[in-house]
C-alpha cells in the first residue's frame, strides 16, 4: 500500500521568547539562554504520553514551519550560511520553504510538568518562533543520533562571528527594570546578537543602520559598530 497524502495532527504549541522570525538563531543550541515551553494539547497532554521522557537529556522536536508553509517550496534554495548567493538543493538544506514544511530540532530537556492544567515540557536552546505547532516529540538517542565521524558539507562547523555586545547606559537601566520578569535577558540578547541576525547579503551596505527585534514583549534596538553590537534601548513599546 502506498500513501500519497496523510493528515498530521498538531500535538502541542511552543511558547518561546521569539515573537518574529527575524533574529531567531538558525539552528537549535546556539542560544542557550532561550528557555521555551511546549504545551501539549488534548489527549496528548495526558501524563502517560511523557512517561519515561524525563530520563533523557535531549529531545527531538518535530514541528511545522507555520509562518512560511503557505509559500510552498522550490528545488533550489540559497542557504544564509553561504552568504545568500549560492544555490543548493532544498534537500541539501534546512530551509523553512520545503515540501511539507516540517522542521526538526534537538533541544535540551529541562523539566516536565504535569498537573490539572495539562502537561508542559520545558526546553532550552530552541530555534522556533513563538506559537509554532508541534507535530511530534521523540527522545534523542546518543548511541544512534550522535555521529562523531559525520561531516557537515557546506555547514561543517558551528557558525562563528567576532561580534561582542555592549549595552548603552539607557539599555543597562532598562535591563535592570526588566530583570525581575526576565532574569536571563542580558544573556539572551547577547547570545542572539552574537549570531549576527542581519541578512548576510546586505551586511556591507547597512553600516549605521538601527535594527529592531522582539523578544518576549520587549523591543530591542541596536546598531553594529565595527565588531560590536551596541544595544541602544529595550522597551515595551510594541
Ligand atoms: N532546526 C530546524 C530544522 O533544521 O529543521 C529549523 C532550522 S530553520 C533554518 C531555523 C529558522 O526557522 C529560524 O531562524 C527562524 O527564522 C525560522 N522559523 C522558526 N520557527 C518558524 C516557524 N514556525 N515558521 C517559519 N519559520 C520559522
Amino acid at each position: 500500500m502506498t500513501i500519497a497524502h496523510h493528515t498530521l495532527e498538531v500535538i502541542g504549541t511552543i511558547h518561546s521568547p521569539y515573537r518574529q522570525k527575524f533574529a531567531i538563531p538558525r539552528q537549535p543550541g546556539l542560544v542557550t539562554a532561550a528557555t521555551a515551553t511546549i504545551e501539549l494539547h488534548g489527549a496528548y497532554a495526558h501524563p502517560d504520553c511523557v512517561r519515561g521522557l524525563a530520563e533523557f537529556s535531549h529531545i527531538w522536536v518535530l514541528f511545522l514551519f507555520h509562518q512560511t508553509i503557505a509559500g510552498g517550496w522550490k528545488p533550489l534554495v540559497r542557504p544564509p550560511r553561504l552568504g545568500g548567493d549560492v544555490k543548493k538543493g532544498v534537500f541539501a538544506s534546512r530551509a523553512t520553504y520545503r515540501p511539507n514544511g516540517i522542521g526538526m530540532s534537538v533541544l535540551q530537556l529541562k523539566q516536565i510538568e504535569s498537573d490539572s492544567d495539562g502537561t508542559r515540557i520545558i526546553v532550552q536552546g530552541a530555534d522556533l518562533v513563538d506559537g509554532t505547532p508541534i507535530i511530534d516529540i521523540k527522545p534523542y538517542l546518543p548511541y544512534s543520533d550522535a555521529l562523531p565521524m559525520a561531516t557537515g558539507g557546506y555547514a561543517d562547523s558551528r557558525p562563528q562571528t567576532e561580534l561582542t555586545t555592549r549595552f548603552s547606559d539607557v539599555a543597562q537601566a532598562q535591563l535592570a527594570q526588566f530583570a525581575p520578569a526576565y532574569p536571563q535577558l542580558a544573556e539572551l540578547i547577547d547570545q542572539v546578537l552574537r549570531q549576527d541576525p542581519r541578512p548576510a547579503y546586505k551586511r556591507s551596505d547597512l553600516k549605521n543602520k538601527t535594527y529592531g527585534m522582539n523578544l518576549f514583549d520587549l523591543n530591542i534596538k541596536w546598531q553594529v559598530i565595527g565588531t560590536e553590537n551596541h544595544v541602544i534601548s529595550i522597551t515595551k513599546d510594541f
